[in-house]
């Protein structure tokens, strides 16, 4: 079997390279696109990271491909419809980062709670008025956490841990999870008015795209904090510079951004098909980095040492199981 890997670094081809004997294999720093498609051409398994767009359109090019293993937990860079119309398999990996995405949550949380990127940029400037850095305990303070799923549930663990009161909304609920972490369910717009940091964790689908519209961030109590792991388009990003300029946020902490795809490579924005969309994002992105109370990491909330090796574990594992005949981690 030949299996093509797009985005992997260097630690990664070594891990991935003796792990399947007997077949071809092929190593691509860079994403999968348009213009490298030819280097995927001949192989039945292709193996990618969130940056790689894998449209309907791309799988006409790929007359081989069977499996697609992306390492990553969401799918939404893959176009899974068509993959299911032309029976190709897609395998991903659900279980990597649920305490590592929920560490780094609360980094983005202390960050603004604390000040503490403003007291860098602050010591960096020479400026030492502590007032202008004074921050606020967690303890008693209500996190809203919308999506409590496997990512959302150490959320509420570790809010528990600072003595956070957690209200959560969710399309499904699991009342056995609720009392043992003692925590409460609520209505959507019951979260965003009663709670003083707000986190996001469901998945990217058409049902929560812009799941924080302009409407919605009006009903946050005024000076609220919006932590943004999980996906960028779940927030209007208009909308978000909106809130930030107004004072209707206090804060944002992001690891994601709307259009982040679209951006990753400056240099490659003039040749992109969607120039215009990206060039939108990089203004919207500059706007909320110029901002003190905006914390921004590049999608980095996943990328531990620990929670990286479990990616390539069970990347290894979800080929392995396809050769034998079994199904492991399918979503198509
Ligand atoms: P999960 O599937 O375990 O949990 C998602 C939760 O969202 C579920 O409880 C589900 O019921 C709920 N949900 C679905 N639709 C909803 C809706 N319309 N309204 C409210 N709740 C809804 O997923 P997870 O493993 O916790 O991951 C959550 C998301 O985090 C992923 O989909 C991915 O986009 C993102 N993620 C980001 C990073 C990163 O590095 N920033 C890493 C991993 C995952």
């Amino acid at each position: 079997m030949k299996i093509a890997f797009f985005e992997v670094r260097d630690w990664e081809r070594d891990f991935l390279a003796p792990q399947f004997p007997g077949c071809t294999l092929y190593f691509h720093p860079e994403r999968l696109d348009s213009s490298n498609l030819e280097a995927a051409a001949e192989s039945e398994c292709l193996s990618v990271f969130i940056y790689s767009r894998v449209t309907a359109a791309d799988l006409d090019h790929l007359p081989q491909l069977k499996l697609i293993v992306t390492r990553s937990t969401g799918t939404d860079h893959l176009d899974t419809a068509a993959c299911r119309q032309r029976q190709i398999a897609v395998a991903n990996v659900p279980h990597y980062g649920e305490n590592t995405v929920a560490e780094h949550t609360f980094a983005l949380i202390l960050s603004l709670s604390r000040n503490v990127h403003k007291s860098y940029r602050h010591a960096v400037e020479g400026r030492m008025e502590m007032a202008a850095l004074t921050g606020f305990d967690l303890k008693d303070k209500t996190l809203g956490v919308v999506g409590v799923g496997r990512i959302g549930i150490h959320v509420v663990k570790i809010a528990r841990g600072f003595g956070m009161r957690v209200l959560a909304y969710d399309v499904r609920q699991d009342s056995f999870l609720a009392e043992l972490l003692n925590f409460t369910y609520a209505p959507l717009e019951q979260v965003l008015a009663e709670s003083d940091i707000i986190t996001l964790h469901t998945p990217y689908l058409p049902a929560t795209h812009h799941l924080l519209n302009r409407e919605r961030l009006r009903l946050t109590k005024r000076g609220a904090l919006l932590v943004n792991t999980a996906r960028g388009s779940l927030v209007d990003t208009d909308a978000l510079l909106e809130a930030l300029q107004s004072g209707q946020l206090g804060g944002a902490g992001l690891d994601v951004l709307e259009g982040e795809e679209l951006i990753r490579e400056e240099h490659e924005l003039l040749h992109s098909p969607r120039a215009a969309e990206a060039l939108q994002a990089l203004v919207r992105r500059s706007e909320l980095l110029k901002m003190d109370n905006v914390v921004f990491t590049p999608h980095n909330a996943f990328n531990s040492r620990e929670a990286m090796l479990r990616i390539l574990e069970t990347t290894v594992a979800n080929v392995l199981a396809w050769q034998r005949g079994e199904e492991l981690n399918r979503v198509v």
